[in-house]
């Protein structure tokens, strides 16, 4: 599966949305990713799962960490499809922490997973968390990857789909120029 069909298992799915949207941080996109609109329909989710596994297949990780909560469904059926174990990563104090009794040994195989790469916070928050039982990370998978190419990682990555978003505030937004009308978006919607 390409870039081209991946894209379009999202748009499929709906979890991908064009068009004037206000995100979180009050900036205006074109693009919006409403990422459990993929995640609650697993016949879908698990064929992008299965790409991202066969490209794990030589890495011989035998553990894969993903960050609540996208990542924990991610982790769980990537690693179903490797035969290894997968965990995930829970927001502590300060940064991510493992609880309910996960643990990695030191030089340990480890791939780290999740949904959507926007700013890369929570996989830089995995990265900090493995390299403090001393892990070794050997890959590190996105199903999408639309930080425009500003986020890089110092580990083998890859994202199974690109998209291309723009965003702008909300005084320089050439779609509120034209008159578009805008949709609400993100977790803080009652
Ligand atoms: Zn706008």
């Amino acid at each position: 599966m390409n870039n081209e069909e991946t894209l379009q298992l999202f748009k499929d799915s709906n979890a991908l949305l064009t068009g004037h949207f206000k995100l979180t941080s009050g900036r205006h996109s074109d693009v919006y990713y409403e990422k459990f609109t993929l995640l609650k329909q697993p016949a879908i989710c698990t064929r992008i799962c299965l790409q991202m596994a066969d490209r794990f297949k030589d890495s011989g990780a035998v553990t894969i960490v993903g960050p609540t909560t996208g990542g924990i469904i991610i982790a769980y059926d990537v690693a179903r499809y490797m035969g290894i174990e997968s965990i995930y990563a829970e927001a502590g104090d300060e940064g991510r922490v493992f609880k309910r009794g996960f643990s990695l040994e030191k030089g340990q195989k480890v791939i780290i997973v999740d949904d959507v790469l926007t700013t890369g916070r929570s996989i830089f928050e995995v990265i900090d968390l493995v390299n403090r039982y001393e892990a070794e990370i050997v890959g590190i998978g996105l199903m999408l990857d639309r930080s425009n190419g500003l986020v890089k990682f110092d580990y083998p990555y890859f994202a199974l789909a690109t998209v291309a978003a723009d965003s702008w505030e909300p005084d320089e937004c050439p779609l509120c120029a034209k008159g578009m009308e805008i949709t609400q978006r993100g977790s803080r919607k009652f």
